[in-house]
C-alpha cells in the first residue's frame, strides 16, 4: 500500500482570512501531495515500502527521512488548525503551559519568537519532554521531534510555501495570524493521551 495524501480536517476555505483558499490549494494539494508522491517513488522496493512513518522518520535518513518527515509534519500542522480554533487553551493543557512558561501571553511570547526568528525553512514546535516538562524548539528543514523521541503537541510550519502567497515575505504577520486558528481542544487530547 502506497503512501497516500490524508483528507485536510476543514475545507480549501475555512481558515480564511487567516490562511487562504489560494494557499491551502497550494500547500495541501500541491507540496504536501509532492512530499506523498516522491516517497512512494524513493521507497517502491525497497525494505521501507510497507513501514509507518513514523518508522521512517525514525530510522530512515537522507531523501526518504526528508520527504517522510514532511509527509508527517504536514498532517500533523493540518490538525493543530480549525476554523473554530483561537483563543486560549483551558484544563490541564493550560495548567502546564502557565507551569512550564509562567502565563499564557508569556508561552504565546515565547513561541511566536522562535517562529519568526527560525533562519530559512523548518517548523517550530511545542513538546512533551517527560511528564509535564513542555519544550519550544526549533526544527529547520524536515525537522520532525519524532526523530529525537519528543512527542508534538503543536506546530507551525515556517516554510515560505506555508505563507508566501497570502503574506509574501512577512512571516511575523503569518504567526500572528496562525493564534486564530490554533485547535486548542485537539491539541488539549495530546497531553491526556
Ligand atoms: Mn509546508
Amino acid at each position: 500500500m502506497a503512501f497516500e495524501l490524508p483528507q485536510l480536517p476543514f475545507p480549501l476555505k475555512a481558515l480564511e482570512p487567516y490562511i487562504t483558499e489560494n494557499t491551502l490549494s497550494f500547500h495541501y494539494g500541491k507540496h504536501h501531495q509532492a512530499y506523498i508522491t516522491n516517497l512512494n517513488r524513493l521507497t517502491e522496493g525497497t525494505e521501507f515500502e510497507k513501514v509507518s512513518l513514523e518508522t521512517l522518520i525514525t530510522k530512515a535518513t537522507g531523501a526518504i527521512y526528508n520527504n517522510a518527515a514532511q509527509v508527517w509534519n504536514h498532517t500533523f500542522y493540518w490538525n493543530c488548525m480549525s476554523p473554530n480554533g483561537g483563543g486560549e487553551p483551558t484544563g490541564k493543557l493550560a495548567e502546564i503551559i502557565n507551569k512550564n512558561f509562567g502565563s499564557f501571553s508569556d508561552f504565546k511570547e515565547k513561541f511566536t519568537t522562535a517562529a519568526t526568528s527560525l533562519f530559512g525553512s523548518g517548523w517550530t514546535w511545542l513538546v512533551i519532554k517527560d511528564n509535564d516538562k513542555l519544550e519550544i524548539i526549533q526544527e529547520s528543514n524536515a525537522g520532525c521531534p519524532l526523530k529525537n523521541g519528543l512527542k508534538p503537541i503543536l506546530t507551525i510550519d515556517v516554510w515560505e510555501h506555508a505563507y508566501y502567497l497570502d503574506y509574501q515575505n512577512r512571516r511575523p504577520e503569518y504567526v500572528n495570524a496562525f493564534w486564530n486558528v490554533i485547535d486548542w481542544k485537539t491539541i488539549g487530547k495530546r497531553i491526556e493521551s
